[in-house]
């Protein structure tokens, strides 16, 4: 049975219970709208841990345009029926009130990587990332923390933040689940048109293409062909596609050992990101 919780007060009192019996905490934190990408974090939270606590909550610190923040995705309803489904044991689902104090300030140095990529076109995002995931692994105080391969950035900041502050959290970085045509799961692949979802295809397409052909071109060239693919396709417009040192996220050379092929591209009137490790 889903137990569902709405403030940090009741939660922890219940999870007390838990750990008191020496139970595991497995943690997945979503923004709701839940697809099958979420659930597969879920399912492998599963296996490695007792007990699972997903929660949901449109961080609004996180989004630096108001208008997304406004027309991103709330099905409740629906969550919670794919919750039960999956078996996850609790839904932390707590209002914007619960989690935050008037005039609160937050400001984590989390170094050059929060300006990159991401950084550059969501300025202040990392900031609202870390100011909630810290605060929601002090309330839920997880064994493990489950995170997504499609947040590729968003995984390295966190990890640096854990260590930085000497969370004693585990992170575990879970592969992009795939519609099967090649676009990344994502919930705010509702707002795309029927040709917006047929454009879209380029990202993913353009990534199978580059890890088809990364041994055979140097990264200058890749880039280069990966760039006009793109920009070929009608309706798409790119944000960045950058071909980076998947600790570092800086240009990629020759000497770089762990290569992470990136991009993120307007879609009609929807933003979409993806990525594949090209080598690791
Ligand atoms: P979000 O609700 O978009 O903040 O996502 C919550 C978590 O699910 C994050 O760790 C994401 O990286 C992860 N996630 C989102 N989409 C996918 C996907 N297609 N495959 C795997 N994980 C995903």
């Amino acid at each position: 049975m889903l137990k569902t919780f709405t403030t940090k007060k009741s939660l922890q009192q219940y999870l007390q219970q838990i750990k008191a019996l020496n139970q595991t905490v497995g943690f997945v934190a979503t923004l709701g709208a839940l697809h099958h990408g979420h659930l597969s974090l879920i399912e492998l939270a599963q296996q490695q841990n007792d007990v699972i606590v997903c929660s949901i909550f449109v961080n609004p610190s996180q989004f630096n345009d108001p208008k997304d923040l406004e027309k991103y995705p709330r099905t409740i309803e629906a969550d919670i029926k794919l919750l039960e489904q999956v078996k996850c044991d609790i839904l932390f689902y707590p209002e914007v009130n619960e989690m935050y104090d008037d005039n609160e300030h937050w400001h984590l140095n989390i170094g050059e990587t929060e300006h990159l990529l991401e950084g550059e076109f969501r300025p202040g995002h990392y900031q609202g990332v870390t100011q909630i995931v810290n605060k929601l692994f002090n309330i839920v105080t997880p064994d493990t923390a489950y995170f997504g391969q499609k947040d590729y950035q968003q995984f390295l900041i966190i990890s640096k933040m854990v260590t930085m502050l000497n969370m004693p959290v585990k992170l575990v970085m879970c592969p992009i689940k795939r519609e099967t045509d090649g676009l990344a799961m994502s919930s705010r692949n509702i707002h795309l048109t029927p040709d917006d979802r047929q454009h879209a295809l380029i990202l993913s397409k353009t990534l199978n293409w580059l890890k088809t052909n990364f041994n055979s071109h140097n990264i200058p060239t890749l880039k280069k062909e990966a760039e006009l693919l793109i920009n070929a396709e009608p309706g798409v417009e790119l944000d960045y596609f950058a071909i980076a040192d998947g600790d570092t996220l800086h240009p990629a050379d020759e000497a770089t050992k762990s290569i992470v092929a990136l991009v993120a591209a307007q879609v009609g009137k929807t933003r979409l990101i993806d990525n594949v490790v090209l080598s690791s």
